[in-house]
């Protein structure tokens, strides 16, 4: 968050508001104190020259009344008025007056007396005049600007007329001067209350704004995460309860965060140790979150895949699909397939916010490459069956139909007719027996009777029956057989169903006078058994198919020769249930070596321990 500026700040909020409150209490008490101080002044200064003008009145009304008649000696009443004014001191700039009833003036303190004797009309002095009471007024100068004071006062004989009148004239500037002075005096007061109240004031907002800063920055840290660190607490006043309180938010707040991390850490460890893959998305099936499962069925790196659409990793072939129609089909299997087979299924469940709006959705992908593989393979395996068991049927049901036609008659096909039905006959018994016998193996349902057997007796015993079949020495078997007892743990019905097998095929497939080479090894805890052969081989790429059911690398030859494609089948279910292992080796036109390996009978005891 960005800094507070001073001027943004609370603290200049504070010193505004307290300065002005100052000015406001100022304005209001210089203003009261002005007015107040004015009319006091001013009332004293009026109650001074009252007091003058009360003596002088009093001087005057005695020289008004002195009977003047007798005694001529005595100065005139002008001369007498003018002592009288001459004696008064008024003190400033002040003009005094004494005029009698006429308006003629008898006497003044100015320098000029030419004006004495002369007669006056201004209304104030009339009015004085006329009404015998004080009259007050006051103007201001035009020249100076002073403020004048002015005020006629009667003077009254014994019979309370009128014989004259007092007029004063004088300036009012010494009063406000003075208050002036005094505004002065309290102006500056004012400044210096101002400037220190100021710097309190500046004192007191930061007081205030402390721990709201210190609160401020302590938030900025909780909002990133940090809760290691709390806010000092003052006093008790309400920040500092407000302190308190943000310090135990602070509390709360990192044992939830906590509590949140664990749930989330758990939820991530989850995730991480599916095997199957998770990945949710929002609405438009934007990636939020995904785990490593789900980038290895996607082959993509699961952080890449991060705010990604999912729709363009699911490889749908160029169908535009939404989320919404995704979720309805419930789950798809997805092709990854290149050079191998790779199959994926996604399920997609929604997930509801809190209005009960499809806010997201969660697919989950698992590899299904081996359950589709072997539904294929099951597939495959009933068409085989249906196929290999057809051909003989129709050659049986056209033999018959000859037969039925009269063939029977015939001394000669008849015989021929009916041993090729009977050979059919017994290819098909024998495929259904075979198909019998890997139908146990797969359900399981035979459990070999393995009994501890000396595998090189065991194995000279079936070459023997071998040697005996082989007719007019057609085929040399020769034996690389030790002398020595190696004993393993087998079922000797398998196992030599298991030589049959690998025997025949080496019989089948060698020219006259081949020879069957036999040979046992010991190696490391197991012993390997391989029957070699000279006859027409099995091209390379053909190699790793022999082992599969109804394979037969030449069908047309083969058939002919009895062949279901079953043996080699069988051989390696039986050979892989003695926890053995079958593998070949070949050249096309020189001849085939079979190999398998079995566990010695030390090793046996071990396993089955
Ligand atoms: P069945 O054994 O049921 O009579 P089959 O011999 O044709 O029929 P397998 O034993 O499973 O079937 O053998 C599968 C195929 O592998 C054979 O058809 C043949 O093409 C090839 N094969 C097996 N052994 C040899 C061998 N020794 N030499 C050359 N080809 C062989
Ligand atoms: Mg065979």
């Amino acid at each position: 968050m960005k800094k507070v500026g001073f001027f943004r700040s609370i603290q200049l909020k504070f010193i505004i508001i307290y300065i002005l409150l100052l000015l406001i209490a100022i304005q209001v008490i210089g203003s009261y104190v002005a007015r107040e101080l004015e009319s006091e002044l001013l009332d004293n200064y009026k109650e001074t020259i009252n007091d003058r003008i009360d003596l002088l009145g009093y001087n005057l009304e005695l020289t008004f009344d002195k009977d003047r008649s007798e005694n001529k000696e005595e100065p005139t009443l002008q001369e007498e008025v003018q002592n009288i004014v001459n004696d008064v001191n008024l003190g400033g700039q002040s003009t005094l007056q004494v005029i009698n009833n006429q308006g003629r003036i008898l006497g003044t303190n100015d320098y000029n007396q030419d004006i004495v004797g002369k007669k006056i009309t201004d209304e104030i002095i009339q009015k004085g005049i006329k009404l015998g009471t004080t009259v007050d007024s006051t103007y201001i100068k035009r020249k100076t600007g002073d403020r004048i004071l002015v005020r006629v006062e009667p003077i009254l004989d014994k019979e309370r007329e009128i014989k004259g009148v007092i007029y004063l004239e004088t300036s009012l500037e010494s009063v406000y001067d003075q208050l002036s002075n005094i505004n002065d005096i309290f102006f500056k007061g004012s400044t210096i209350a101002l400037v220190v109240s100021i710097l309190i004031g500046i004192l007191v907002a930061r007081a205030i704004t402390k721990p709201i800063i210190e609160m401020r920055r302590q938030a900025q840290k909780m909002a990133r995460g940090d809760f290691s660190q709390k806010v000092k607490v003052y006093g008790s006043d309400e920040i500092s309860q407000l302190a308190v309180t943000f310090n135990h938010l602070n509390d709360r707040l990192k044992h939830s965060m906590a509590t949140i991390e664990k749930e989330r850490s758990k939820l991530s460890s989850v995730l991480a140790n599916m095997s199957e893959g998770v990945i949710a998305t929002d609405a438009e099936g934007q990636i939020t979150l995904i785990n490593e499962a789900a980038g290895k069925l996607l082959s993509k790196n699961p952080n890449y895949l991060i705010n990604q659409n999912l729709l363009e990793h699911l490889e749908l072939e160029g169908k535009v699909v939404g989320m919404t129609e995704l979720q309805e089909s419930g789950s798809i299997i997805l092709d990854f397939s290149t050079e191998e087979v790779y199959l994926v299924r996604a399920n997609f469940s929604k997930i509801f916010d809190d209005y009960d709006k499809v806010s997201g959705f969660i697919t989950v992908l698992s590899d299904v490459t081996e359950e589709e593989k072997i539904e294929r393979e099951r597939r495959e395996f009933v068409s085989n069956v249906s196929h290999e068991l057809r051909t003989p049927l129709t050659t049986l049901r056209s033999y018959l139909e000859a037969l039925t036609d009269g063939a029977w008659k015939d001394e000669e096909i008849a015989p021929h007719f009916l041993k090729v039905t009977q050979d059919e006959t017994e290819r098909m018994i024998r495929m259904v027996t075979s198909l019998l016998d890997l139908s146990r193996m797969d359900s399981k349902a035979e459990t070999l009777q393995r009994r501890r057997a000396n595998f090189t007796q065991f194995l000279h015993e079936i070459i023997d029956r071998f040697e005996m079949n082989v007719k007019d020495e057609r085929i040399i078997l020769n034996r690389d057989i030790p002398n020595e007892e190696t004993y393993v743990w087998i079922d000797k019905d398998k196992m030599t169903q298991v030589l049959d097998n690998i025997i025949s095929n080496a019989v089948k497939y060698s020219p006259d006078g081949g020879t069957i080479n036999f040979k046992v090894e010991k190696h490391m805890r197991r012993i390997i058994v391989s029957i070699k052969d000279e006859g027409i081989g099995i091209a390379y790429d053909k190699l790793d198919k022999i082992f599969d059911r109804f394979y037969r690398a030449d069908k047309s030859r083969t058939r002919d020769l009895g062949g279901t494609g079953l043996g080699l089948a069988i051989t390696q279910e039986i050979i892989e249930a003695h926890y053995g292992k079958i593998w070949v080796d070949s050249k096309e036109g020189e001849g085939t070596t079979i190999y398998f390996s079995l566990p010695l009978m030390n090793e046996m005891r071990r396993r089955n321990r």
